[in-house]
């Protein structure tokens, strides 16, 4: 099959014929119809956040069509169109058990450590892995499977603070942020804020539902802030973007008992202590979500109430995709089509 490779921290992935898996006891082979690009692929391709091992097939925002079943694999049949799961855990522990698979102490993430979609096949351990696409667009589907699933946990967690009259801020309106805006009106009545350094972003925020968009990245952003909530400060902030300065910004803007829902994977940290924030701030990270927030966020995609902008690319395009999305030019979510029909 037709892959692309990262074999070296800081090179281009290189577009190349590797084996296809076969799919053993109770795996299932997977036909790649979509593939979304995802930022922490440049944090693995640059190795910030260092791949689990090398070669490596990244992707793990995937969807497509069953194209085998291993021996004991039940439940699917081939050409099922098919959302993959993408926190592979141990099946056993408590984790696991309460499907937050991607909680498991031994989580492997498909384009992580094991291969990922940007191929044209992909191998999933089990069938528990793949939840149904029923009708769902499969370039719209792939991209639920991480910037749709870690935006709604996120969202999830700031829900119990949004109680009426309250003003939620999403930092950083790209993949995720778009994703959680939506979340957010359609699961409370908060005022949104979207905090957004690029222009066209902040237009598309408010697009998808933003009361407010603004440069984050201004001096005055604090005041703008406090300004739009009305002179109450925000109840929960969701920082998809996670330097330093975002968060920063966020703990400073939250009023008492406020939450601070980090899921942006840049690394950033900020200090916490009784005299630094609002009282009773918390602070949380938000990792991934469990099967059954995929679940979740299939059907309300299902229902037309979440929507993502895409641009779909050939496999062969994955380099310049990603340079693109590095220089912040995709829009919306880039998707990798590796193949546009069911296996027959
Ligand atoms: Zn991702
Ligand atoms: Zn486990």
């Amino acid at each position: 099959m037709k892959a692309a490779v990262l074999h070296a921290i800081g090179e281009p992935l290189r577009i190349e014929e590797v084996p296809t898996p076969r799919p053993g006891p109770g795996q299932v082979l997977v036909k790649i119809a979509a593939a979304g690009v995802c930022h922490s692929d440049l944090h693995q391709q640059d190795g910030s956040v260092p791949p689990h091992r090398i070669p490596l097939i990244m992707g793990h925002e995937n969807a497509g069509w069953v194209a085998g079943l291993g021996p004991g694999a039940e439940g699917l049949a081939e050409g099922d169109p098919v959302v993959v799961y993408g926190g592979w855990g141990c099946g056993q522990c408590r984790f696991c058990l309460g499907g937050q698979e991607q909680l498991c102490d031994g989580a492997r993430w498909a384009g992580l450590g094991p291969d990922g979609g940007y191929a044209e096949y992909l191998l999933v351990p089990a069938t528990r892995h793949l939840l149904p696409a029923g009708g769902l667009d499969l370039v719209q589907a792939a991209g639920l499977t991480d910037a749709g699933l870690s935006s709604y946990r996120a969202a999830k967690k700031a829900l119990p603070y949004l109680s009426a009259g309250a003003t939620a801020v999403v930092i950083g309106a790209g993949g995720l942020g778009q994703y959680g805006i939506q979340y957010l009106k359609l699961m409370t009545s908060a005022t949104v804020i979207a905090l957004e350094t690029s222009p066209v972003r902040r237009q598309l925020a408010l697009s998808l539902g933003a009361d407010h968009a603004i440069d984050g990245s201004a001096a005055d952003a604090l005041d703008q802030i406090r300004e739009l909530s009305g002179g109450q400060s925000p109840a929960a902030v969701l920082d998809f973007v996670g330097i330093d300065a975002t968060l920063q910004l966020g703990l400073a803007s939250l009023t008492r008992q406020g939450l601070l829902v980090l899921v942006g994977l840049a690394g950033g940290t900020v200090p916490v202590g009784f005299f630094t924030q609002a009282s009773e701030a918390a602070v949380t990270t938000s990792t991934w979500g469990s099967r059954n927030d995929l679940a979740e966020v299939i059907t309300l995609a299902q229902q037309g109430k979440v929507t993502a902008t895409t641009e779909s690319h050939r496999l062969d395009d994955i380099n310049q995709v990603l340079e693109r999305l590095e220089h912040g030019l995709v829009e919306g979510r880039a998707v990798i089509v590796p193949s546009t029909c069911p296996p027959r």
